[in-house]
């Protein structure tokens, strides 16, 4: 069956660029941090509340391209209720699905983040996709320094 990735990637950017989920200010945030890709200008702060190992809320706010914001939305949607553990799977996962090559998305795993791997096709919009990721990647492992693309 053809999977239709490009259709995807335009619906799905199209959407959560629109109306992004779970932006604004989180209050009461236990762990805050920003990140930013100077390739693009694109800026974000990710803001995380913890209940014990799972990520109990998480908002973001900022100002970027499409394509970094539909990734920041759509990544805050999947990782809310994860454990850590699965969050730093997800992010492994998402990682390879960024960089591999040809290799279709396996849409019951990851549902709409699939359609981000339709940035393969434009290799100097990948750092606006994985921003947020990398910011994440980075809130969990406690690091306090801002994260930076280049
Ligand atoms: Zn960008």
């Amino acid at each position: 069956m053809m999977f239709d990735l490009k259709q995807l990637y335009q619906d799905v950017i199209v959407d959560h660029n629109r109306s992004p989920r779970n932006f604004g200010i989180l209050e009461h945030a236990d762990r805050k941090l920003e990140g930013y890709n100077p390739l693009c200008g694109d800026k974000l702060t990710l803001y995380v509340k913890m209940d014990g190992d799972i990520i109990s809320d998480i908002r973001f706010d900022g100002s970027g391209c499409a394509i970094s914001v539909a990734s920041a939305s759509l990544m805050t949607e999947a990782m809310k209720g994860k454990t850590i553990a699965k969050a730093e799977q997800l992010f492994n996962d998402f990682h390879h699905l960024l960089t591999a090559e040809n290799a279709e998305p396996d849409l019951d795993r990851f549902g709409k983040l699939a359609a981000l791997a339709g940035v393969r096709e434009y290799p100097s919009r990948i750092k606006c996709a994985s921003l947020c990721w990398h910011t994440l990647h980075a809130v969990i492992d406690g690091n306090a320094a801002a994260v930076s693309t280049e």
